[in-house]
């Protein structure tokens, strides 16, 4: 492969052109390895940032893709309508809450998250209010996009780098309580007061359940999800739920926010719906939202992108659910939870380490110092596994169908890591 090509070119994402970190060329995926150019054969600890779990290289993901090309790989969605999006849609209903009703399948996680704040825009100018601010939490992630970042959590995402571009919204302070931890109510206190004093201004409350992901891989506890749903109702302000990271079984239930036993206004999807073959995303809302959206002086949603309902990408999204169905991601995400409880709590006690938390099929551990990524990178694929940490936080979220011997070889590389003091910055 030509690597120098790839360095001088192409840029990856989170690093430099000057001086890019070293990329290992990929030749072929299957099951849960990675198998490089170079020979070395990867335990996948990622899912290829939580999309990929079924494993690479799916029979029934490959033939939904290949039957699907045979037909057309895409036409547009404006006046045109095909069975692919007709059954994902319909597995999407029946799969979420009965209030979600109405689905807009568009091309990327981000965009779901624009899409869904647009919605609650249109709503409020629908029903003749101006409301233009979003309630969000620190250390929340949502996507690159630029209204997407402007409700991502302002020190990680570094808001004063596009400051001006970025509309200003309102920041409460994320929840301490941990998901197995007591539940101190005092979480709610900053939420509460902030949406009290701006509700009249905010069009909806946008966050992460159960997990904040790309912002610190923090797992709080359901209660708070449960009071946000409550103060929203209180408040009459909409509640956009981003499921994007944990949608589809990674938490331990197919979606988070049946930890809380709460429903969203707004649900955003994407990552693993395709299983990780390709970009895919859906925002599904109520009739409530959705005709009043349409009731307003628009008369329509005002959104509409080249590859919406890509017939590809849907086709290999229905064929995920289905394997969903079959393959019992409830005792496959038990079990790897059940690794991730028994292997952890040991790490806990390495002076290196500050914390370590797991929830379904994620497992974190929090270190005392910021990785060195070359370093701890090169240490990974040494050790035959692919983890990918950033900052202080190492974490796995391992395809479904991992074994135990998959994730006790995961957490054996990161205990080898956790001994090297190169790997992590003085
Ligand atoms: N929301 C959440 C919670 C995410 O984790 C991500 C991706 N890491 C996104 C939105 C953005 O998705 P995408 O990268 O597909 O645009």
């Amino acid at each position: 492969m030509d690597l120098d090509f790839d360095r001088q070119h192409i840029w990856h994402p989170y690093t430099s052109t000057l001086n890019p970190l070293p990329c290992y060329p990929v030749i072929r995926a299957d099951g849960v390895h990675i198998y490089l150019e170079s020979g070395e054969e990867l335990v996948d600890g990622m899912s290829s940032w939580w999309a990929a779990v079924h494993g690479y290289n799916h029979p029934a993901l490959n033939i939904a893709a290949h039957q699907q090309v045979e037909h057309f790989a895409h036409v547009m969605f404006g006046g045109l309508t095909h069975a692919p999006a007709i059954d994902l849609c319909k597995k999407l209903i029946s799969m979420t809450c009965d209030s979600l009703q109405h689905v807009f399948l568009a091309d990327s996680g981000s965009v779901a998250v624009e899409v869904s704040l647009k919605m609650a825009m249109q709503y409020w100018h629908a029903r003749g209010e101006k409301r233009a601010k979003f309630l969000t939490l620190r250390d929340g992630y949502h996507g690159d996009t630029f209204a997407a970042m402007s409700v991502t959590d302002p020190d990680n995402s570094m808001h004063s780098l596009y400051k001006g571009f970025l509309p200003q919204h309102i920041f409460a302070n994320s929840p301490q309580s941990g998901f197995w931890q007591p539940w101190d109510p005092k979480d709610l206190d900053d939420f509460h007061s902030k949406l009290k004093q701006h509700h009249h201004d905010i069009a909806a409350v946008i966050l992460e359940p159960i997990i904040q992901g790309a912002g610190g891989m923090r797992i709080y506890h359901p209660e708070f999800l449960r009071g946000v749903r409550e103060l929203c109702d209180k408040y009459g302000v909409l509640l956009i739920l981003d499921e994007i990271a944990t949608g589809f079984g990674r938490t331990g239930k197919l979606f988070a926010y049946q930890h809380a036993n709460i429903e969203p206004d707004i649900l955003c999807l994407g990552k693993a719906l395709t299983g990780g073959y390709m970009t895919l995303s859906a925002t599904l809302t109520s009739s409530h939202v959705a005709n009043t959206v349409c009731g307003g002086q628009a008369g329509c949603f005002m959104h509409g992108p080249t590859y919406m309902a890509n017939p590809l990408a849907c086709a290999v999204a229905t064929a995920s659910m289905e394997l969903l169905e079959t393959n019992q991601w409830q005792q496959q995400t038990q079990q790897i939870e059940q690794c991730f409880a028994d292997l952890l709590p040991q790490l806990a006690e390495h002076p290196r380490v500050n914390e370590v938390r797991w929830l379904g099929a994620i497992g974190v551990v929090e270190v005392t110092s910021a990785v060195n990524m070359e370093i701890i990178q090169q240490h990974f694929v040494e050790q035959g596994v692919w983890i990918r940490p950033f900052g202080k936080l190492i974490y796995m979220m391992p395809p479904y169908i991992s074994q135990p011997k998959h994730i006790e070889k995961l957490v054996n590389a990161i205990e080898t890591a956790l001994n090297k003091p190169e790997c992590f910055v003085a």
